[in-house]
């Protein structure tokens, strides 16, 4: 067994439900077998174990690991390609990029940069759009599971309006697809996603092929886009005249429920917003890339309201960066940029965003997300350099709340010294 001892700052309850910031000075962490098995403080949680390990994490804050709701593998080397909306920056930076995965050596260097990616940044859980590559997508979990990351993942699909080559067939992707899926899910800390790119580049009967995948892997994650661009979201109601809305077209294939999450939802009517808080969908907020490719100022207060689960992503490559700190940071901005209806978002609501909600929207919630007693030890240690200006304000902080402003306003991949995942040290 080893005990912790930190300042450890977590969000058990949801702060946009009533819940507060839960902040320990000189807290112990006891863990064993990966579990938090016991905390409270230091001296008493030591006077209990008087044998066991200590990992002194003192300085700095300890909190859960950060959840990545919505990352590109296959874009690591085409982030920060600024200056285009959404389709011409797909057409122009993304997709050439993602043609180049169907060279395995190249997929494997990419899969290497991308796992390491998450890691320095301090993400233990995330869930991946993969490759439109069988062969890249093995290399990926792969990676992770060398590495020892919680990664969800699939096979990403389209059989139309792509470059040819990322082309394929309802047939070929759902054999592709759970062949996949029996090689990795459930391995480790892996699991399968499926995963069509979006309604606008999959045919009715690609999404039918991925709703069988669904049905026919047990345990499987549903992930795509929606919602993005206008350009984008008039394209897909071009391309289904039958459907009410955008988000219809992933629901009447039933690929809807707890365990799918749509990325971006930053255009979103009102009956959308309730078809999938009724059906338990989670949206991946992702802020960076919205300022990025000026897609837009997500309607957070609207979710909310209609009890859409929300979480973040940082939505690498048309994000700028694998930080989910930064990442809160800019939800921050974006609320605060909504006028009138920007719902203002205090540090603890930055910090639930970028952990425990993102777990739940995983489906990992009961498992991950905060450090309470009988969830697993994922945790990531910021401690910022010596001298650093995050060192001095931290100094300087008022109290743990503001501590934690302070993480986020300044925080990034150069001061996470330690990351965990499930009790084992990854960094
Ligand atoms: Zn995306």
């Amino acid at each position: 067994m080893t005990i912790y001892r930190a300042t450890v700052l977590d969000t058990p309850e949801s702060p946009f439900e009533g819940g507060r910031l839960r902040a320990e000075q000189d807290c112990g962490i006891a863990v064993e077998g990966g579990d938090v098995v016991d905390r409270g403080a230091f001296a008493r949680v030591r006077a209990a174990r008087p044998d066991d390990e200590v990992v002194d994490l003192t300085g700095g804050v300890l909190l859960p690991g950060l959840v990545d709701t919505h990352v590109h593998f296959p874009q690591v080397r085409v982030i920060g390609g600024l200056g285009m909306p959404l389709l011409d920056w797909l057409t122009e930076c993304a997709l050439p990029e993602e043609a180049r995965m169907a060279s395995v050596d190249y997929a494997r260097g990419v899969a290497a940069e991308f796992v390491d990616g998450l890691l320095r940044a301090g993400t233990t859980t995330s869930l991946v759009f993969g490759a439109h590559f069988p062969a890249a997508v093995d290399l990926l979990f792969e990676r992770a599971a060398s590495v020892g990351l919680r990664i969800a993942a699939g096979l990403v699909v389209s059989d139309r309006m792509l470059r040819a080559e990322l082309l394929t067939t309802p047939e070929q992707s759902y054999a592709e697809g759970v062949a996949l899926a029996a090689r990795w899910h459930g391995k480790d800390r892996l699991r399968y996603a499926v995963t069509p790119r979006f309604s606008l580049s999959t045919s009715d009967a690609m999404l039918e092929a991925c709703a069988a995948v669904l049905r026919d892997v047990d345990g499987a994650l549903f992930t795509s886009h929606i919602n993005e661009n206008g350009a984008e979201i008039d394209t897909v109601r071009g391309l289904f005249p039958e459907h009410s809305h955008y988000t219809d077209t992933y629901h009447r294939r039933g690929l809807l429920g707890p365990r799918s999450v749509l990325a971006h939802n930053v255009h979103p009517d009102d009956a959308e917003l309730d078809l999938l808080a009724d059906t338990g969908t989670a949206v991946a907020h992702c802020p960076s890339s919205n300022s990025a490719l000026g897609s837009g100022l997500f309607p957070l207060r609207r979710h909310v309201e209609r009890r859409v689960r929300v979480a973040l992503g940082t939505d690498v490559g048309a994000g700028t960066g694998f930080s989910l700190l930064r990442e809160g940071l800019q939800a921050y901005f974006v609320q605060s940029l909504r006028v009138p209806d920007g719902l203002p978002l205090t540090p603890a609501h930055l910090l639930y965003l970028a952990t425990l909600a993102g777990a739940e929207a995983l489906d990992l919630g009961e498992q991950v997300g905060d450090l309470s007693v009988g969830k697993q030890f994922d945790a990531v240690w910021i401690r910022p350099e010596d001298g650093s200006t995050l060192d001095v304000v931290l100094a300087h902080a008022d109290d743990a709340d503001d501590a934690l402003a302070k993480v986020f306003a300044l925080g990034g991949p150069a001061d996470v010294r330690g990351v965990w995942v499930g009790g084992d040290r990854l960094r």
